[in-house]
């Protein structure tokens, strides 16, 4: 037989007999690599330590300290999970099981009931033992009808036969009696899956589809070293804290419930409150810096859609038309653009009006997938602190400064430091998603790329993340749990002045085509207040805060009068204010205050009532001073006019 013949990362080649281990590679090179190897990667294709290798090719030993080392033991972890659960609850059925940067998850389907989160830890101690008593995983490979046979009665795990299936061949994993179907490369046995941890329970959809059976997926994480699960772990903790939607139900600020409509948000008083000062921020801002506000409807003849390319390109994120049943079809806008070149094109416009910056709180509607429903981060309906400015070509690059410039202003106002910018391309392979134009597209991204380079910003690439109708300039920031998403963006477009057939008279007196940029600055209110939620904990600077300001008499029958009159001083003034006049214990309330995160509370008692003063209390701080009303209105003013962060 001929040999196999391997080339190393470092370009040299060696030689070995068909049928030899990873490991016995790696021994080959150093005994202290083949320590430290759980896997081995062949021409980009993972391979178990002792799996005989038929095929040569350039090879890479996985160790335990890199990503594809942790995903094999997350896998192997998540094999260990499947074989105790099918001990735990006999006719258990499993959907997918996966393993990622995050953990690792397996689906499951108990059928009347479902895994809850007190049955984890009595599946952790099966698997705590499977790892004590070091249990082999012994690699099967089987037939298809073999394996259809092995996992008969599963609907889910023969869907998954089909799919693993390699020509006629189907790997499982013996694992004590149970004979578990492979879904990735795993350790040879379960001692090493000693740091791991079983997290959590929810609602999956079976190959993520809504139209599909509701699966119950377990999530979990494994780590090598003990100091890196208990790392992960303490952050896990962190961004539970930080949850935007853990923190707006306990301090009242919205609901989404899928009963009433999932994806749409109730915003309640508090919430509401907080999107009203970011309104009224943003649209002050926009006004002062040459912007017109409009209002436009949400819905929009379906045709409109259909000149724009959103029906073509997009329409999978939106809702259906209805169908008035007289002719008419209507459509609820997921984006504005539409609506903002009517308002365009309602008048001849000039090259003196240039460039024109049309903005709204636009209204609009999205149909997405409902398993990427998060809180407020993604929703069905939101509304975007949306702009479009219409512009002449060579106007472009200052118009460009000038969005960023107020992004940057609008960032420091709102303590945003932690983004970068990331130029958003077209794929050229996928013609579905993107007008299907090569010179618009180079032209349009050679331009966002130049504008960047003059300015001099940092950047990341990213190919098919434009919008279809044009590239973007993303903001990325990150949220609680680490995850990157997108706050504001600026899009350049030739494309829909050119389906629209927009024009303006230029100095000439002829007619000239527009350019457009969108930019959104502060994204959708909804994603901007998950976002702040997690940013400031719930403790929100006092400009956003919903209650500025607590009034704590220390006796409602004594003091109630003064503690009004402060009160009402502090409303007058427009400060959110008010008197908790509850009948308990001045601690008690002090503390309420806290929960709620209210960053000023004013205790008020004989002293106070006296002198006109009041004892101020700032969130999160254990001391309070005394000030006169005058002085304390004139300290909150400062930070409400200041924007301040405390
Ligand atoms: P994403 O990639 O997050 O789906 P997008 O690229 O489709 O967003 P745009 O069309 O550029 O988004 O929309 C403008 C902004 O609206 C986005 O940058 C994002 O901050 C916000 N946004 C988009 N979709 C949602 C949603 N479903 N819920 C809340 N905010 C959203
Ligand atoms: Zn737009």
């Amino acid at each position: 037989m001929s040999k196999l013949s391997f080339e190393f990362p470092d370009g040299s080649v060696k030689e070995f007999e068909q049928g030899v281990t990873v490991e016995d590679v790696a021994k080959s090179i150093a005994v202290s690599l083949a320590k430290k190897a759980v896997a081995g990667k062949i021409d980009g294709q993972m391979y178990g330590i002792n799996e005989p290798l038929a095929n040569g090719g350039k090879i890479e030993i996985i160790t335990k300290d890199s990503d594809d080392g942790l995903k094999v033991l997350r896998q192997t972890a998540s094999q260990l999970l499947k074989a105790a659960l099918a001990d735990q609850f006999v006719g258990i059925e499993f959907g997918e099981s996966t393993s990622d940067e995050d953990g690792f998850f397996v689906d499951t389907d108990k059928k009347d009931t479902q895994v809850s989160a007190d049955e984890l830890k009595p599946l952790e101690d099966k698997m705590r033992k499977m790892v004590k008593n070091n249990v082999s995983i012994e690699r099967k490979v089987l037939s298809k009808e073999d394996a259809l046979k092995q996992v008969d009665g599963d609907p889910y795990q023969a869907k998954l036969v089909n799919k693993l299936a390699n020509g006629d061949e189907v790997v499982f994993y013996q694992i004590g009696d149970y004979l578990s179907l492979g879904e990735g490369v795993v350790l040879p046995s379960a001692k090493d899956v000693k740091e791991f941890k079983l997290l959590s329970v929810a609602g999956a959809y079976w190959e993520g589809k809504s139209s599909n059976p509701m699966l119950q997926r377990i999530f979990a994480t494994a780590f090598y070293k003990k100091a890196d699960l208990e790392a992960d772990l303490k952050r896990r903790q962190e961004a539970k804290e930080r949850d935007h939607r853990v923190i707006g139900n306990k301090l009242d600020l919205f609901f989404v419930d899928p009963k009433v409509g999932a994806g749409l948000a109730y915003w309640m008083p508090n919430g509401a409150t907080v999107r009203r000062v970011i309104e009224r921020y943003i649209v002050d801002k926009e006004l002062a810096n040459g912007y017109q506000h409009v209002i436009t409807p949400v819905l929009m003849n379906l045709d409109a859609y259909k000149t724009s390319g959103h029906w073509a390109h997009y329409r999978e994120d939106m809702f259906p038309p209805m169908d008035m049943g007289d002719g008419e079809q209507l459509e609820l806008r997921p984006m504005n653009c539409p609506s903002h070149i009517q308002i365009f094109k309602h008048h001849i416009r000039s090259y003196r009006e240039l460039p024109m910056r049309i903005a709204e709180l636009g209204m609009m509607h999205r149909y997405e997938k409902s398993g990427a429903l998060s809180g407020l981060q993604r929703v069905r309906e939101m509304t975007l602190n949306d702009g479009h400015t219409f512009l002449a070509i060579e106007q472009i690059k200052e118009e460009f400064k000038r969005i960023l410039h107020l992004m940057v202003e609008v960032y420091k106002d709102f303590d945003i430091e932690n983004y970068h910018f990331r130029l958003s391309y077209r794929d050229p392979k996928n013609t579905e998603k993107y007008f299907d134009d090569d010179e618009m597209w180079n032209k349009s991204q050679s331009m966002l790329k130049g504008a960047m380079d003059e300015l001099g910003l940092d950047y990341v690439e990213a190919e098919g993340e434009a919008a279809f109708y044009g590239p973007k300039l993303d903001v990325q920031t990150y949220t609680a749990m680490g995850n990157e998403e997108t706050l504001s963006t600026i899009q350049l477009d030739f494309m829909l002045p050119e389906r629209f057939d927009l024009h303006y008279v230029g100095e000439d007196g002829k007619e000239h085509r527009p350019v457009m940029v969108h930019r959104g600055l502060v994204s959708t209110m909804e994603r901007f207040v998950a976002y702040l939620i997690e940013v400031y904990k719930g403790a929100f600077p006092t400009w956003l805060a919903p209650h500025q300001v607590k009034v704590i008499p220390v006796s409602m029958d004594k003091h109630g009068e003064y503690a009004k009159k402060v009160n009402n001083k502090l409303t007058a003034l427009g400060i959110r204010s008010s008197v908790d006049s509850r009948n308990e214990k001045m601690g008690y309330l002090i503390r309420d205050a806290q929960t709620n995160k209210v960053p000023y509370t004013l205790v008020v008692g004989d002293d106070e009532a006296s002198s006109d003063k009041v004892s101020v209390r700032r969130y999160g701080e254990d001391n309070s001073t005394e000030l006169s009303i005058n002085d304390f209105v004139k300290n909150i003013q400062e930070d409400i006019s200041n924007y301040s962060r405390k």
